[in-house]
């Protein structure tokens, strides 16, 4: 059973019904349908206004509101069947005139659902239209869910031969099985509801947005569609404001264990939002902000998907006070936090926030560190490139230098993009602080990377937390996507069983050289491929590095003591060697890996036979990858890390 909602703007005219009308078939081929339907856009408020209107005004308005479902069957219907709709909609109203003002809300809802479900039998599926003042029934002001749930299973399982079901939404019964509502927007409400009682697999509330947008997109033209978020989320996000859904639909679903999607009925094709259960973060992430006015007070409810890090709420709070927003309440609640300003500031609130916590703009700012090779590269190649990057301040300097940090930090905004071209083995310090400022990080800098795991740690948690990114593909096998490759197993729940990195560029070429060992060092220490003091590349420091955050990169926390390292000994070193970095499966080892750095023999057949010069290798072994993934290319040059250091920066 799936059980469709479409909203009032979903169902505004002939040509929104036409596209409700399609929907709804094509989702009767693949199972029953339960189609709840909202009154038509406008309807609802035209009732309550006539409830309190003179006789001669009501009687003006409620016919007003007859010709426009005319209106809408003179474009669905022809001829004896257009007759007969129109002669449902006259006894609707005809009921309408006679009944209790109170009563006049409940009729938007009995028009709209009359047309859907004569058009539907027309076309010739096999329709009801049911009753929901006699299904759903209130007690004490609240749904009385297990009366309510048995008198939906009765009636839906004595008419097996039905394909669409169609109900009303929004409209209920009360003790005495008189017409009562379920409170506006209760359109929703009554989909869970139907949902619930039939153990549906599908819920989907069609509205006129993509979903459930980070904030209310007709205040902020940026806001973007959650793809997903917890009932919890939904629910903090709807009961503050975000009139998107109807806040008490979220337990009926939630009980049952039915995800609600939110769809967009002008887009079918868009993937909208889902409401699933997924457990709260430890420490949550922004995931948007609902907005709501009582009197001359705005409340926001900055709301994340889990407990709220003391960080992030110091971070709001100073974009306020910069921007001079009267906070007359902020109160951290767990998962959200909660704003009060004057009315006055709430939309300049709301999109200070908005942009703090959600905005990317399309053009970048670049602070880059680091003026060697690399760094000197990316710069030409920036000028050449018809990026959108501006380049705001450059240190030469090769260690950190605190004016450029400083000056970085306080003018940051937030699509600012610090770049690490340096070796600097102190820079690091940095980064924390950076991220924590609102800036992004690439960096080619394998010492920032390789730290204890501990502040590699905390920068990664920090660039989480801040929703910044940190990265730094060039690290390892400089252009070759070998970082990227590992963190999409990693995410994806396939196993790394084994990396083998032959991603030395001074060893690679020591071997693959005709000439003698110590010869061919002194030719890699030329051309500015080895460490500063060549003995450190015969000492696996680099290497040493290249593992670590490859292994971080699998998830392992890896630290330097714990990979077991052999120095290269000149005159054991033989052709058909290559000095291979590995991290191994190994469920005896406290980390459930061993990482090993040294010279291995390789026979004909193993693929770093075939590496020449200063090219680069990583075997990459997982579980379901049938045969290994081979990363293989060239694994030096200023301009290639230079341009994949661009390409971090874009991505
Ligand atoms: P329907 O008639 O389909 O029930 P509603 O008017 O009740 O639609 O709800 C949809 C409207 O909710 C949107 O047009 C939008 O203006 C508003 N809205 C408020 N907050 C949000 C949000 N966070 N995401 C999406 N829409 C929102
Ligand atoms: N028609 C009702 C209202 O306008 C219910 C709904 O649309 O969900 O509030
Ligand atoms: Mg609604």
């Amino acid at each position: 059973m799936q059980v469709l909602k479409f909203g009032g703007s979903s169902v505004a005219d002939a040509t929104a019904m036409s596209r409700v009308l399609d929907i709804v078939s094509k989702a009767a081929e693949k199972d029953k349908v339960v189609l709840v339907s909202s009154a038509i856009s406008g309807a609802t408020d035209l009732l309550i206004k006539a409830s309190g209107s003179s006789e001669e005004e009501r009687n003006a308005l409620l016919e007003e509101l007859k010709k426009k479902h005319f209106k809408i069957i003179e474009r669905l219907f022809t001829g004896r069947e257009q007759f007969d709709t129109k002669e449902s909609i006259e006894q609707i109203h005809k009921r309408l005139l006679e009944a209790r003002r109170d009563d006049y809300q409940a009729f938007g809802e009995l028009f709209s659902t009359t047309i859907l479900a004569k058009k539907l039998a027309y076309e010739g599926l096999d329709t009801l239209w049911i009753d929901s003042v006699d299904l759903i029934r209130c007690k004490m002001g609240s749904v009385d869910k297990e009366y309510s749930y048995k008198r939906i299973r009765e009636v839906v399982e004595s008419h097996p031969e039905i394909r669409v079901f169609v109900a009303p939404g929004f409209i209920a019964g009360d003790e005495n099985a008189q017409i009562c509502t379920l409170g506006r927007g209760g359109s929703d409400y009554s989909a869970a509801l139907y949902a619930a009682a039939l153990g549906a697999n599908t819920l989907q509330i069609w509205t006129d947005v993509p979903g459930i947008m980070t904030t209310n997109p007709k205040e902020v033209k940026k806001a973007q569609t959650i793809s997903r978020l917890s009932y919890q989320a939904a629910f903090c996000l709807a009961s503050h404001g975000a009139k998107v859904l109807y806040a008490p639909t979220v337990a009926p679903a939630q009980e049952a264990g039915i995800d609600i999607q939110i769809l967009n009925s002008l887009d079918p094709k868009q993937k909208g939002s889902v409401i699933c259960d997924y457990p709260a973060r430890e420490e949550g992430e922004w995931i948007g902000i609902a907005k709501r006015v009582c009197g001359d007070t705005a409340e926001l409810a900055l709301v994340a998907d889990g407990k709220i890090a003391q960080q992030s709420i110091e971070d709001v709070r100073m974009r306020l006070n910069k921007r001079d927003i009267s906070q007359l309440e902020f109160r951290d609640e767990g998962n959200y936090l909660l704003l009060k300003v004057p009315v006055s500031q709430a939309l300049d609130a709301l999109a200070t926030l908005h942009y703090f916590c959600f905005e990317k703009d399309d053009y970048r700012k670049v602070y880059l560190a680091g003026k060697g090779a690399v760094g000197s590269a990316l710069l030409k190649i920036i000028a050449e490139s018809d990026a959108n990057i501006d380049i705001c301040a450059i240190s030469a300097h090769e260690c950190e230098d605190e004016a450029f940090f400083r000056k970085m930090m306080e003018e940051a905004s937030p699509n600012s993009i610090f770049v690490d071209c340096t070796d600097s083995e102190s820079i690091w310090k940095w980064y924390v602080p950076v991220l924590e400022a609102g800036i992004n990080i690439v960096s080619s800098n394998r010492r920032a990377l390789s730290v204890p795991y501990a502040e590699y740690a905390a920068m990664k948690r920090s660039a989480r937390l801040s929703r910044r990114f940190l990265r730094y593909e060039t690290t390892v096998g400089t252009a070759l996507p070998v970082l990227f490759s590992i963190a999409t197993s990693a995410a994806s729940s396939d196993e790394i069983l084994s990396i083998e990195a032959v991603v030395s560029c001074t060893l690679n070429f020591i071997l693959t050289s005709e000439l003698p060992f110590a010869q061919a060092l002194k030719k890699a220490q030329e051309i500015g491929l080895t460490e500063k003091d060549p003995s450190q590349d015969l000492l696996g420091r680099d290497a040493t590095r290249k593992l670590l955050i490859l292994a971080r990169e699998a998830g392992v926390k890896l630290e330097e003591k714990d990979i077991e390292i052999e120095p290269v000994e000149e005159d054991k070193v033989r052709s058909n060697q290559r000095f291979v970095a590995s991290l191994v499966k190994d469920d005896s080892s406290a980390l459930g890996y061993k990482a090993s750095i040294r010279m291995k023999e390789i026979d004909e057949t193993h693929p770093a036979r075939s590496l020449k010069g200063t090219e680069n290798m990583i075997i990459i072994r997982s579980t379901y990858q049938p045969s290994p993934l081979i990363i293989q290319g060239a694994g030096e040059g200023a301009m290639m890390a230079a341009s994949r250091v661009l390409n971090d920066i874009l991505r």
